[in-house]
């Protein structure tokens, strides 16, 4: 197991940390209690027999990382919402502190939408808080530039989305942008037709086709101003 080698780019660890520093200052006051408020808008509630259940547990973060799948699709394909996912793609390179590279927008907006699935399915709030859990573990992996043996990351990724699957989502090629939006489960690209077919290799451009990544302040601008892509 071996990690890319590229050149340490201070400028660039700055905007990844900046950016996550607003969306930790901002989610004790925003996240947590729109999470919380879900748990509470309940539509029905679940029997006992479905209720802190191992298999249920399953059943809840299979569907909450369905729901993940379509919302990070609707990220990239409607444009108002793409103005505020780009400023994640824009980074010019990938390792885990680019999982937390997003705009507070993009971050507040997933939130709030996801009390959908929540209220509709009556996922108790423990089962959300896991499911954040896996998630959270699942985008460092998935965006670590981690190089595994080729036979495992074969296997493993026809379960999970590997560093190599996201590797080409972030390849600065439009088609390929717009492509492998798994998060946590590899089967729902290959479900809904949006596998890119590209395979990673160590030159391949990280990034948005045609632009370069901006300052600090660009890219917490960059949702209201007028761009190419
Ligand atoms: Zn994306």
């Amino acid at each position: 197991m071996s990690a890319t080698p590229y050149p340490a780019s201070k400028a660039r660890l700055v905007r990844n940390f900046g950016l996550w520093v607003i969306v930790l200052i901002a989610s004790p006051i925003i996240v947590a209690p729109l999470t919380a408020l879900g748990a509470n808008q309940l539509l029905w509630v679940r029997t006992d027999s479905l209720q802190m259940n191992v298999l249920v547990l399953a059943g809840d973060i299979i569907l909450l990382d369905l729901w993940t799948y379509w919302l990070h699709r609707a990220w990239h394909r409607v444009p108002v919402m793409w103005r505020f996912h780009k400023v994640h793609h824009f980074d010019e390179f990938l390792d885990s502190t680019s999982s937390f590279r997003f705009h507070l927008g993009e971050v507040a907006v997933s939130a709030a939408l996801r009390l959908i699935p929540i209220a509709v399915l009556a996922i108790p709030f423990a089962h959300v808080i896991v499911f954040e859990t896996v998630l959270l573990c699942a985008v460092i992996f998935h965006h670590s530039n981690l190089q595994l043996p080729e036979r495992f990351e074969n296997g493993l990724s026809r379960v999970m989305i590997t560093p190599s699957i996201h590797w080409v989502h972030h390849h600065a090629v439009m088609r390929d942008t717009h492509s492998n939006y798994g998060a946590i489960f590899s089967v729902w690209d290959r479900l809904f037709h949006s596998q890119s077919k590209t395979k990673r290799t160590p030159k391949m451009k990280i990034g948005v086709e045609s632009i370069e990544d901006k300052p600090f302040l660009g890219l917490i601008l960059t949702p209201f101003m007028r761009s190419k892509q």
